[in-house]
């Protein structure tokens, strides 16, 4: 919920506006001193017309912390600007700014030093992995010194799919010196002394086999136990896992919850198959399985993997007590591989997911012209690998392999990624290790029948017209389908110096079933410099002026001219009524 406080005539129309187009608003209407406070403790963030100084004098007395305090975005009276005031990362205040300048066309004033130096903010650093700071971390000290561009080190376990750190945090494994960046999730790594940060990852799973009645205590003495003897840190542990058969042992939930991890339980089958080091036939006739917490933990750890990279690893194998067993497992961090469309060229037919995913990505991969037209969103310290036209199955491979390493990867195609683009060739070689994220983007076709009017009104084809890799007959086949079935046909690919006929055969096929009046539209480097929008007939089109940076629209035989613009009706049958 967004507490929208307004005190003067501007701001309660700035805050009406705000609140006809945010599902998510309360308004508080009264005098400032108040409703601000109210707000303040009422809502998730707050945005409120009123001067940053007359703010803070109210909120000063309610502050607790900068991971707990809402977002407070103050916005002056002629809504020139949105301040975040609290609550900047946490709170969501800068986040918050930015979506109050965009609904009142006012600026955002961020003012987080992090954020100034398009860096990463270590408080939330890894924070949508999972990722938690030891208590204790210097976050100010570690987070200034990465800032101003001292030497920091990094030592990390392993590789996860975290946004890169600027170029003066360098590797530091195995001994970080300080100032230091620590990820692990073992106990002993209490840091080098002086600054440093320690998260822990969410790596660790402990399976826990238990008999009837096990008292809560004899289970959490023995986690603790365990976790003490393998020298792991209890923060990275991200669940706990069993059989089914024991998912109302209450002792075992007990302790389980107490620590607030989250339980999985599997069919005793399932164990049944996962290969443990101590299997017991005395466990398989109780259990059906004969193994419960090395199986569970292993199991919930991921799936296994015969190749690289490995799958879990049973880092603690069983111990018991009198009625309970333990045993932990480590999960590999599964790589990100995000697959992005950048649209045709324009910054603001850019999405901003895409945006935010190039912001995220540590590993860019992409032809070199598309690197360079996004070069500004992506961070510094992020490792770039472009290629030159064609070689597109290596592109493809190195993404994969990149994600498959455990890092966050961007693989970028201009358009729509998928539309004759990276996502195929890279999801035909991506495994199930990994994660992937797809960002659409706007495909060429739509850019041009964006410029051209809307020949895209009814059914449409799209066709590339590049035999490189598809056999003529193939394409041809499909264009004479298109031209039978009337529809729209967008060329992609429609010519290059190598290829220069083809365009023309295809033009021939079409304007055998369609009338020499069909509009033809072709855009070359729509929403690019040198954009040029032409529009002709089949008649009258010359194919000539056509290459690999047009894209060709022929119409329908429905498809007119209305006012200069290509139209394509929908054929509303209410159209044709008196
Ligand atoms: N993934 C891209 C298409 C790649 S195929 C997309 O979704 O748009 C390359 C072809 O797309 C080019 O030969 C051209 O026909 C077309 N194309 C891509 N961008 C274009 C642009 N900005 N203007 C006109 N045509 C474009």
């Amino acid at each position: 919920m967004i507490g929208l406080v307004a005190a003067t005539a501007a701001g309660r129309r700035a805050a009406d506006r705000l609140a006809r187009t945010w599902p998510d608003t309360r308004r508080y209407d009264a005098s400032a001193s108040s409703a601000l406070p109210r707000a303040f403790t009422e809502c998730d963030a707050v945005v409120c017309f009123l001067a940053v100084g007359a703010a803070v004098r109210l909120l000063a007395p309610l502050l607790g912390s900068k991971h707990t305090d809402p977002g407070v975005v103050c916005v002056d009276e002629a809504q020139r600007y949105a301040v975040p005031v609290t609550g900047a990362h946490a709170g969501g205040g800068n986040e918050l700014a930015r979506r109050v300048a965009v609904a009142l066309g006012a600026e955002p004033v961020i003012t987080t030093a992090s954020d100034a130096a398009g860096s990463v903010a270590l408080d939330d650093y890894g924070a949508d992995l999972g990722f938690a700071a030891e208590p204790g971390s210097d976050l100010a000290a570690v987070g200034a010194a990465v800032l101003s561009g001292d030497r920091v080190t990094l030592a990390a376990d392993a590789a996860w799919p975290l946004p890169p750190l600027p170029p003066n945090v360098v590797r530091g494994d195995p001994e970080p010196q300080v100032p230091a960046i620590v990820v692990s999730d073992r106990a002993g790594v209490s840091g080098p002394s002086g600054p440093a940060v320690i998260y822990r990852p969410p790596s660790l799973v402990v399976g826990l086999g238990a008999s009837r009645g096990v008292a809560a205590a004899e289970v959490t003495a023995l986690i603790g136990e365990a976790l003490g003897a393998a020298g792991l840190s209890p923060r990275s542990v991200r669940q706990a896992a069993t059989v089914d058969l024991k998912a109302d042992e209450q002792g075992l939930l007990d302790a389980v919850a107490a620590r607030n991890w989250p339980l999985t339980t599997f069919p005793a089958a399932e164990l049944a198959l996962v290969p443990v080091p101590n299997p017991s036939e005395a466990v398989r006739a109780a259990a059906g399985t004969p193994s419960v917490a090395e199986a569970a933990a292993v199991l919930a750890a991921g799936p296994p993997s015969s190749e690289p990279p490995a799958g879990p690893e049973l880092v603690l194998a069983k111990r018991a007590s009198a009625h309970a067993t333990v045993a932990i497992a480590r999960a590999r961090p599964r790589g990100r591989l995000a697959i992005i469309g950048i649209g045709p060229g324009a910054r603001d037919l850019l999405t901003p997911r895409a945006a935010a995913e190039l912001h995220r990505a540590s590993v860019i991969v992409g032809l070199g012209q598309y690197v360079e037209q996004i070069a500004d969103l992506i961070r510094p310290g992020a490792t770039v690998l472009a290629s030159g036209l064609g070689h597109e199955q290596e592109r493809a491979a190195a993404a994969v392999a990149e994600a498959a390493a455990g890092r966050a990867v961007a693989l970028i195609g201009s358009g729509d990624a998928g539309v004759y683009a990276m996502a195929s060739p890279a999801l035909e070689l991506a495994g199930e290790t990994i994660d992937v994220i797809s960002v659409p983007g706007i495909t060429a076709s739509l850019a041009a029948a964006a410029l051209l009017g809307a020949p895209l009104g009814h059914d449409h084809a799209l066709i590339s017209l590049s035999d490189l890799h598809t056999a003529w007959p193939v394409i041809e086949r499909r264009i004479t389908a298109a031209a039978e079935a009337d529809l729209v046909t967008c060329f992609y690919n429609p010519a290059s110096r190598e290829r220069d006929w083809q365009l023309r055969k295809a033009l021939a096929i079409l304007a055998a079933c369609r009338p020499p009046r069909t509009p033809v539209g072709w855009v070359r480097d729509a929403s690019r410099p040198g954009e040029a929008v032409h529009i002709a007939t089949l008649a009258s089109f010359d194919p000539g002026g056509a290459d690999m940076r047009t894209l060709v629209i022929v119409g329908s035989s429905r498809t007119r001219m209305v006012a200069g613009r290509m139209v394509t009706p929908r054929d509303y049958r209410w159209a044709a009524w008196p």
